[in-house]
């Protein structure tokens, strides 16, 4: 769409999408003094990503951590960033996000956002570093700060196009809300923080045939609407090769609510054959690629009493802050209720329609190779990334957790420079940037938990920033 000289309204900075990494922007473009709009496709608050969320996020050297006598640094959360993306990711982002995450955090508390007195370990960490807070509380929390700055937030808002100018320059958009169709000027920038596109059956299955039919827990709006307008402008994408669904929800569920991540306190995963298939201290996205492969696409997470209790702690200490059904280390009332029970492994066996004797010696063995130290199956070393020692899975009585992969994110999209400037072949794309699950290059070929609402908020604080400055 070209420029012409009508615009319904006008701003400095508009901002496509009301969640972690949108509200973000708006905050700091509000606060540099630019007149800022955040428009929201969905109808409430609660719809994003970032809303629905589990809550974790990885930041390093923080007070709690300190607290905890857990020693972390930002040196030690870029390299592992790096190491978990196997290096594919974008070295300038990963450095942007470790430079920029510790005064993040403290902004965040500023603002108002409570953390959990925990840090735990999840997948790519060396060190424990999932801190959690509230993440209703949180949108709310951005939402009102960006308001108190003069920011405008409008929900059934959907962003349609981009407009240029003769030179390319993002200079509008065209906002499509319940009622009209309406042309809004921005004056110094357009943030794209829309989130991913795990709804967006036709891109995934492009990727994959074996993603067609994945559930897809993301917010709704997640249909990839920022591919759609910034490609015919030259926008390229990154990561796409590395997009992965995550295993970790219940076979029955469909939300957050439902996932859980026992084996990073050492469950193992075994199949419909009662068989292992995979080390499961790795990354929940690459576990996620190994059960799409299985029976049924099914893995079953099973652990003992032990594990039972270290996951119903961590949900008594977690809950104080953030919703139980939030503590995806944790076992609350609901997910217990999900659990197959048994006093025996046999039992168990029956209860998860696998065969007894093979599951039998799956545990057997897997407790022989936690006896001698070596898992020569596998390789599970730890119980997640370079944290914990696997333990013997062998104090009645015995659980199961029936889970599969289902798309919580797709973590690749838009390539943009450390400024979130959008690139194209030939430089970036002047007056557009874009922020959070909108973009590709930062992960990389994996994942480290807690990344994600990370970097919607710390990068979108630099969108939203340089958006303002109009560069
Ligand atoms: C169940 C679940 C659990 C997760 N757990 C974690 C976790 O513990 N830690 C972690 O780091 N990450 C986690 N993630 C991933 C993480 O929540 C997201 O990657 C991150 O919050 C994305 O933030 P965002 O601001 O980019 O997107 P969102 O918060 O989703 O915001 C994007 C918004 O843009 C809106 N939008 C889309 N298109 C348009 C348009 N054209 N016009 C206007 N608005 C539009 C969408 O409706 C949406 O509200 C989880 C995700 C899910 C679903």
């Amino acid at each position: 769409m070209a420029e012409n000289d009508r615009w319904d309204s006008e701003f400095d900075v508009v901002i496509a999408g009301a969640g972690g990494a949108g509200l973000a922007a708006a905050i700091e473009a509000a606060e540099a003094g630019a007149r800022t709009a955040v428009f929201e496709k969905q109808g409430k608050i609660w719809e994003s990503s970032t809303a629905i969320n589990v809550g974790m996020v990885a930041f390093a050297g923080t007070d709690v951590q300190q607290r905890l006598g857990i020693e972390d640094s930002s040196e030690l959360l870029y390299q592992d960033l790096l190491a978990v993306g196997n290096n594919k990711n974008d070295p300038s982002l990963v450095r942007a996000y470790a430079d920029h995450q510790l005064d993040t955090y403290g902004w965040l508390k500023d603002l108002g956002v409570r953390w959990a007195e925990i840090a735990t370990a999840a997948a790519g960490m060396s060190r424990p570093r999932g801190h959690f807070s509230d993440p209703l509380d949180m949108v709310r929390i951005l939402k009102r700060q960006a308001e108190q700055r003069g920011a405008t937030v409008l929900f059934h808002s959907a962003i349609t196009e981009l407009i240029t100018d003769n030179q390319q320059r993002v200079i509008g958009v065209q906002m499509r809300d319940r009622v009209n169709e309406t042309r809004i000027r921005a004056r110094r920038g357009v943030v794209l923080a829309t989130g991913g596109f795990a709804h967006s059956a036709d891109r995934l299955a492009a990727l994959d045939r074996r993603f067609v039919g994945l559930a897809a827990t993301t917010g709704l709006g997640h249909t990839g609407d920022h591919l759609r307008m910034a490609e015919p402008l030259g926008a390229y994408f990154c990561d796409m090769e590395y997009v992965k669904p995550s295993y970790e929800l219940h076979v029955t569920g469909d939300s957050a609510a439902e996932i859980c991540l026992v084996f990073y306190l050492g469950a193992i995963i075994v199949n419909r054959h009662g068989r292992r298939f995979v080390n499961e201290s790795i990354p929940y996205k690459d576990i996620g690629m190994a059960s799409l492969d299985q029976p049924d696409g099914v893995g079953v997470m099973v652990f003992d009493q032990k594990i039972f209790d270290t996951a119903v702690e961590n949900t008594r200490k977690a809950s104080s802050v953030i919703p139980s059904e939030n503590v995806v280390l944790g076992l609350d009332a609901a997910r217990i209720r999900l659990l197959v029970q048994a006093d025996t492994i046999e039992e168990l066996a029956d209860g998860i329609h696998v065969p007894r004797q093979v599951l039998k010696e799956t545990v057997g063995r897997y407790n022989n190779s936690v006896a001698s130290g070596a898992d020569t199956e596998f390789g599970r070393s730890h119980l997640s990334a370079s944290i914990g020692n696997p333990v013997r899975i062998e104090t009645p009585p015995f659980y199961a957790y029936e889970a599969k992969s289902h798309f919580l994110a797709t973590y690749a999209g838009l390539a943009v420079d450390a400024s979130m400037r959008v690139l194209t072949d030939a430089g970036h794309i002047p007056g557009l940037y874009a922020a959070g699950e909108a973009i590709g290059g930062f992960h990389g070929a994996s994942y480290h938990s807690g990344a994600a609402v990370g970097q919607a908020l710390i990068f979108g604080r630099i969108a939203g920033r340089n958006a303002a400055q109009g560069s």
